[in-house]
């Protein structure tokens, strides 16, 4: 399509009034605290989320169920949500833009892996029960991030109804009307009220009362590190025993160049990695590593590539890079950078638009993964020379982190591709192309150490977990 055919489509796109949300649950709301929600790529007010009140989550606690239907009847009603999700596509690209800052791109591709989630864990309903048949954990409490707002919610929500549970949903704080919007769907295609339940709030509080109540059987999670260690001390005071943690956490990503590599490839690669969804994937490069015979070019290719980065409104269909999520998010990512460049380590910058909670990609020198004290959520790239012989050491130093997500090599020696991959603690491992990306079904996602524990959702494994382990047996 030529640049106007999409602008069109682009104008097209549903504006929805001003949102109204709030908890969705199996009886009448109480309703807490009103908020409002904003577009990251204003600041605009754009609408207003009731929180679940305390009463709200005893409600919910109290009224949810497992799903008590078939297998087959379950993944029907499971794949006529994702036909509803398919159907109301205009709506969902238009939330997720104004809500959670996304691009058109990465709009559909979220709504495509939300889509893809609800059909595999649709089709494994009846082989995860006959293979595990000791019944489903009973009630999951799902709790999701921001950065993926419909996709995360959407397949953790989707698995664990297909185990059959019933389910207590918490979105992240920012992004509640994408989740009630999939809610909407989920319920209109058949998921009983006792099954699925939607509760906005805070971490501290609804998230806590959701992961410490002896009623929830097991959690799934996807976001920090720091919080999932908080969720695990909570669960270990409330819940049953044995109840699980699902957990997809943080990383600090590396990816290694050799001077074999195809260099435009590579580019592309890198600032895909990098700075798409403006830094804000778990899966994210964030710090690099070039042999140093061919730093030099390279890296200024690099700044080339990234001055040719458009910035601005996620609407507008010729932007790259939108907004991050909040204003506190950019001004820590800014002051890591500003950090950066009085060292005299800033390597290169964009300027970010005027309005909105912009911060602009930048490029900042470091002595390797090692110096970064932890995960920056944004546009922040970090690069870092090595020598020929020296990968060893990198791949030491990457491990070393203890985190486990994502990595990235780009060589043409393949026997040095295997050995890398080999040597690397990362649950996803990437050759010659960008790191970012899952595929449900094919290329399932997930990460070691202290990136997740397992096993990798839209994966084969996945949803055994959300079923109750057999009694053990008298010897
Ligand atoms: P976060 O940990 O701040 O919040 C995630 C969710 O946990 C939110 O819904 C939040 O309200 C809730 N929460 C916070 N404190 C809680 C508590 N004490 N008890 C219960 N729930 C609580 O993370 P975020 O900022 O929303 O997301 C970004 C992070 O998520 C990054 O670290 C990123 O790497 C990670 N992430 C990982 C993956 C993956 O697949 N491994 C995917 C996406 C994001």
């Amino acid at each position: 399509a030529d640049s106007t055919e999409l602008d069109r489509i682009a104008e097209a796109r549903p504006r929805p009034e001003r949102l109204e949300v709030g908890p969705i649950i199996a009886s009448a709301v109480a309703g807490g605290a009103r908020e409002p929600i904003l577009n990251p790529a204003t600041g605009e007010e754009i609408g207003t989320v009731t929180l679940a009140a305390p009463e709200d989550v005893e409600a919910a606690l109290a009224a949810a169920q497992p799903w008590d239907a078939a297998a087959e009847a379950r993944a029907e009603v499971l794949t006529r949500a994702a036909d509803l999700y398919e159907e109301g596509f205009g709506e969902a690209f238009a939330l997720l833009a104004l809500e959670a800052g996304k691009t058109l791109p990465d709009a559909v591709a979220e709504l495509r892996e939300a889509v893809d989630f609800l059909r595999y864990y649709a089709a494994g309903a009846a082989r995860v029960e006959a293979a595990h048949p000791a019944g489903p954990r009973g009630v999951f409490t799902c709790i999701s991030p921001w950065n993926f707002p419909l996709a995360i919610f959407t397949g953790q929500i989707a698995a664990a109804l297909a185990a059959g549970n019933g389910v207590l949903a918490k979105p992240a704080e920012t992004t509640p009307a994408i989740a009630a919007w999939a809610v909407e769907r989920l319920r209109r295609a058949g998921v009983p009220d006792t099954a699925l339940q939607l509760l906005p709030g805070d971490g501290a509080t609804v998230g806590k009362a959701l992961t410490s109540d002896p009623r929830v059987g097991g959690v799934a999670f996807t976001g920090s590190t720091a919080t999932a260690r908080r969720i695990q001390a909570a669960m270990a005071g409330g819940l049953p025993p044995g109840a699980p943690l699902i957990a997809e956490t943080g990383g600090l990503n590396a990816m290694i160049v050799d001077s074999t590599a195809l260099p435009e490839q590579a580019i592309r690669d890198i600032v895909a990695s990098a700075f798409q969804s403006a830094g804000q994937r778990c899966s994210a490069l964030r710090c690099l590593y070039v042999q140093e015979d061919i730093a030099p070019g390279f890296e200024a290719m690099l700044m080339g590539a990234m001055d040719e980065l458009s910035l601005g409104d996620p609407r507008d269909i010729a932007t790259d890079v939108g907004p991050v999520i909040t204003a506190a998010a950019r001004d820590e990512i800014d002051a890591h950078v500003a950090k950066a460049e009085a060292e005299g380590r800033l390597l290169h910058r964009l300027t970010p638009p005027s309005r909105g909670v912009f911060t602009a990609p930048a490029l900042l020198r470091v002595a390797g993964i090692g110096a970064l004290e932890r995960e920056v959520f944004g546009p922040v790239l970090h690069v870092s020379r090595f020598r020929a012989g020296e990968i060893d050491r990198v791949i030491a130093e990457v491990n070393a982190t203890g985190y486990g997500l994502t990595f990235g090599l780009h060589s043409r020696i393949d026997e040095r591709v295997q050995r890398v991959a080999d040597a690397v603690e990362a649950g996803n491992v990437y050759a010659n192309r960008n790191q970012i990306g899952a595929i449900v079904g094919s290329q399932p996602f997930g990460g070691e150490g202290l990136s997740g524990t397992g096993p990798k959702a839209g994966g084969p494994h996945y949803l055994a977990r959300f079923r109750a382990a057999p009694a053990p047996e008298f010897t």
